[in-house]
């Protein structure tokens, strides 16, 4: 017998995005710029609350977020980050150690710490050469032991999307009983109009959540406040799961006055969008392998290269980029002077 569980010793380690002092950071898909006026002040307003727990069903916000999704509210569940309620799908849905959950790869590094956390099996499809989900792969690999399908569109770290047609289809295969989230951590960013929109398929489809986040976009990933649409049923077993009061009154004010600035947040995605193809340009141009991207990152496929790449940004340049250990680099598409900085250090990347 052992105190821990042993196989915690497999856990992979999540590696944040680096924050180095004088560094330009463009490592963790961040808005650079920090909340509005009106949020800091709903903000201030909260923690001078902070002495009383905050409202465990998180009303007010999930009202306000039913009101700008135009969805019910019993569709809602608000959880500690997007990331947080990845893991509640996971305790909601995996039971017995073969319980499955499949989800592409390379994607986000959370899907393999929460399923081992939730005791469930792994399977992993890789991307197809163009770093796109493979959905016929993604359907073959679901077994009767599927109990979750984590699809992630636009795909962390490559930006490439799924299609509206593809996301039907994947729905409709694996059937009823599986349930298959999506991960729209960067929506705000997507401007491909063939691209799958979550919320344009719940109604019709009872298996599918959607996930989002206050993260990016809406510039509050210090607050830890995410969101999950869903059929009712899903809805209630998220919040069964939840850890009680694990969004905080902050958190909730936070995120609804940025609700009611998301015109002003949502402008500054169209700028990122602009420059997301200009810098694009310019990396091909430099010879670089680069996927169309949705999303406010860039994704350089650098194979061995990535870790001298890496090393070559910050000494040279002070730009932390996201290196994925042998595979690749991914880049936030900031502001005009932060991207010209990161391009800097491209262009004169010896390697
Ligand atoms: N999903 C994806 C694809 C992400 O990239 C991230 C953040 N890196 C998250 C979820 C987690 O976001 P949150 O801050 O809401 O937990």
């Amino acid at each position: 017998m052992t105190l821990i569980r042993p196989d915690l010793d497999t856990l992979p380690a999540y590696v944040p995005g680096r924050a180095i002092p004088g560094a330009i950071k463009l490592a963790s898909n961040e808005v650079s710029l920090p909340p509005t006026p009106r949020v800091l002040a709903a903000i201030a307003e909260a923690a001078a609350g902070g002495n009383r727990y905050p409202d465990l069903a998180v009303t007010g916000l999930t009202a306000r977020l039913a009101q700008y999704l135009d969805v019910d509210a019993e569709r809602i569940a608000i959880g500690c980050g997007s990331v947080t309620l990845c893991q509640q799908l996971v305790q909601a849905t995996c039971f017995e150690p073969s319980d499955e959950v499949v989800y592409a790869w390379r994607s986000f590094e959370s899907y393999p710490i929460v399923t081992q956390i939730g005791g469930a099996t792994i399977r992993t499809v890789p991307l197809d050469d163009d770093f796109r989900h493979d959905i016929d792969a993604m359907i073959a690999a679901v077994t009767p032991q599927t109990r979750l399908v984590i699809v992630c569109s636009p795909n962390n770290p490559t930006g490439t999307v799924v299609t509206r047609e593809e996301m039907e289809r994947l729905l409709v295969s694996v059937g009823p009983d599986v349930l298959v989230a999506l991960d729209e951590a960067y929506y705000e960013y997507v401007t491909d109009p063939e691209a799958v929109d979550g919320m344009a398929l719940i109604d019709a489809h009872p298996n599918l959540v959607v996930l989002r986040t206050f993260s990016k976009a809406y510039r509050l990933a210090a607050l830890r406040v995410g969101y999950a649409v869903s059929a009712p049923e899903v809805t209630t077993a998220l919040r069964k799961v939840c850890s009680p009061f694990s969004v905080s009154s902050v958190a909730q004010a936070g995120a609804i006055a940025a609700l009611d600035d998301a015109a002003e947040l949502l402008a500054w995605c169209k700028d990122v969008v602009t420059e997301r193809s200009r810098v694009r340009d310019a990396l091909l141009e430099a010879g670089y392998t680069v996927p169309v991207s949705q999303s406010n990152f860039v994704w350089l496929a650098l194979g061995d290269r990535t870790g001298p790449f890496t090393a070559h940004c910050l000494d040279h340049h002070k730009v932390v980029v996201r290196p994925f250990a042998s595979d690749g680099v991914r880049v936030t598409v900031s502001a005009p002077d932060e991207n010209d900085a990161f391009l800097a250090a491209a262009r004169s990347f010896p390697g």
